[in-house]
């Protein structure tokens, strides 16, 4: 029940702290990491009735440290997950009435509790669990978390306050209610805030969620958790079950009260979950919205006329921050003759001086990447480049899995513009360059273009104008993301709504007003004062 309209305060992005030694910050995420370090934490299920604790658990250990054992988590069993969505069903009935200011306080107190006594536990809990470095944890964990909750709080206003027009003698009215039945949100590992977000736009907008979060993100998974309620959310509103992917997946997808996806992670598992809605279409009670952002092969291209400390600047930020593991991370590189050896020899000078190991060390820009198969995956193709005669191993080219499952970050030189790496996603430490004659600058735009499937994230860098205007035109396809003079990753919400084409997804645009638009359903409400009591129009004398 509401008795007004009310303003919410215009969010302004997060202060990301810079944790220098010796700062108050730096030593408190320090203190927590220690602690969580040495303590052992169990991961329930939430199934809307208080934790449950199965008998199956999974261990949880640092990537960096793979050895030492933190927690375990709880593995669901079929009933567990039919219990959840079950208890998310009962618990919409009194979700759906909560007037819309309420809803949406508990998530603005959500997002001052991460700003404030939850940043360094779930920044530690980030850097431990996902094994980012601290500048990555905050940037994501604290800042772009705090940030999804706030901003979407003021686009949910926002679209609350889209009205029709009023007519004469009419009142016209549009409510924006929730999807009819429980939404499905399903999470990878490498963004804390992608998590939390994803659970959280939806319930925003009044829907219940079922959450399947990563086996590699269980850490954060449960502060998460902790964070939300303690905001206030009230119980089965979000329900957590982790296990079996395609058990979860294949209960919740078949259930007729299922309304919508909201999916992040790799194009293969997304085009699998889309083809299974697909096929039981008949049976569901509405038509289940999709939602599904994915992987990229996220380029940058150099014009002859680019600045070359920019150009290495991007490409080594661009690739190697959080080992490569972001969707965004730049990993096919197009540099220009004239200008390729100084751009090479500044990138691989910079790649030499990473140290690389825990986070706990904060000198650190490299650390682990998040888990086995994906170091085996990493070092097959490290092999394959060392063997092969189209590619030279400029930088790096190591690895070793004794502690921690460390890559060393990996610069590549291919003769062939289209060999694997420049064309799959290895999401990794590995970047690979193809050197083109500057007069074909036409025709790399074109290879760029037409590489890959994906189309996420894609950057041009160049002092002409017109190059940079020719690429914005020519590559218009290409990116859901397109960066000018910079690396192509980092988007700030509010600032750079991201989302791809292609392969990479249906482009919803996390962080905006659009991607909430996908989990209400209008309903339009037109209220006649006076209405007529003759069905006889005047034209009809
Ligand atoms: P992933 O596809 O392995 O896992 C994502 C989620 O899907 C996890 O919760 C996982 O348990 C689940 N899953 C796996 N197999 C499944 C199955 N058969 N059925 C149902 N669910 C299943 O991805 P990841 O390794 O966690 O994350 C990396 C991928 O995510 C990369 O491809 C990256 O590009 C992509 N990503 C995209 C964005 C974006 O905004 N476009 C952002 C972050 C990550």
């Amino acid at each position: 029940m509401s008795f007004g309209f009310f303003n919410l305060e215009t969010p302004v992005n997060e202060p990301t702290l810079e944790y220098k030694p010796g700062s108050p910050e730096r030593k408190k995420v320090l203190d927590a990491y220690k602690k969580m370090y040495n303590d052992h934490v169990q991961v329930p299920l939430y199934l809307g009735e208080g934790e449950v604790f199965t008998s199956e658990r999974k261990d949880i250990s640092p990537p960096h440290d793979h050895k030492h054992v933190i927690g375990t988590y709880s593995i669901a069993e079929e009933k567990h997950v039919h219990k959840a969505i079950a208890n998310a069903l009962e618990a919409r009935k009194k979700w759906v009435t909560m007037s819309w200011e309420h809803r949406i306080s508990i998530f603005l107190k959500a997002a001052d509790l991460i700003s404030g006594p939850y940043r360094s536990i779930i920044n530690a809990g980030t850097m431990l669990g996902q094994s980012k470095n601290i500048f990555q944890a905050e940037i994501d964990a604290a800042c772009e978390f705090v940030d999804f909750l706030k901003f979407n709080a003021a686009f949910a206003s926002d679209i609350y306050n889209q009205q029709p027009a009023p007519g004469h003698g009419v009142f016209n009215r549009i409510e924006h209610r929730p999807l009819e039945g429980f939404t499905y949100s399903v999470t990878p590992f490498n963004f804390t805030a992608i998590a939390g977000n994803l659970c959280a736009s939806m319930a925003m907008m009044g829907n219940v969620v079922v959450w399947k979060p990563s086996d590699h993100q269980m850490y954060t998974a449960k502060i998460i958790m902790d964070i939300f309620k303690e905001a206030g959310l009230p119980d089965g509103v979000v329900t957590m079950v982790s296990g079996d992917p395609e058990m979860i997946s294949d209960i919740v997808l078949s259930h007729p009260d299922f309304a919508g996806l909201h999916f992040t992670g790799s194009t293969f598992v997304f085009q699998k979950l889309w083809k299974k809605i697909g096929n039981q279409i008949e049976q569901y009670r509405t038509y289940p919205r999709i939602v599904g952002e994915t992987g990229g092969k996220d380029f940058i291209l150099a014009h002859p006329s680019a600045n070359i400390e920019v150009v290495a600047t991007a490409i080594t930020r661009g690739a190697f921050e959080y080992q490569g593991q972001k969707c965004s991370a730049a990993s096919r590189i197009y540099l220009p003759e004239s200008i390729a050896k100084p751009i090479i020899d500044k990138l691989v000078e910079n790649v030499e001086s990473f140290t690389i190991g825990s986070p706990e060390d904060m000198s650190h820009f490299i650390t682990a990447v998040i888990h086995e198969s994906s170091f085996d995956k990493l070092a097959s193709y490290i092999d394959a480049a060392h063997e092969d005669s189209e590619v030279k191993v400029l930088a790096g080219g190591t690895y070793d899995k004794s502690e921690g499952y460390f890559v060393s970050p990996t610069v590549l030189l291919t003769t062939n513009p289209k060999y694997t790496t420049m064309e799959t996603e290895l999401f990794g430490p590995v970047v690979t360059i193809y050197v083109y004659p500057d007069e074909e600058w036409v025709a790399t735009m074109a290879l760029v273009d037409s590489t890959s499937i994906y189309g996420l994230t894609g950057a041009v860098i160049a002092q002409d104008r017109m190059a940079i205007e020719e690429a914005s035109r020519y590559l218009v396809n290409a990116a859901g993301n397109f960066y000018i003079n910079d690396k192509p990753s980092g988007a700030v919400v509010g600032q750079q709504p991201f989302g791809g084409a292609r392969a990479s997804g249906t482009n919803d645009k996390a962080g905006s007003m659009q991607n909430l638009l996908r989990w209400v359903s209008p309903r339009l409400i037109k209220e006649t004062m006076v209405p007529p009591k003759n069905y006889r129009y005047p034209h009809m004398g």
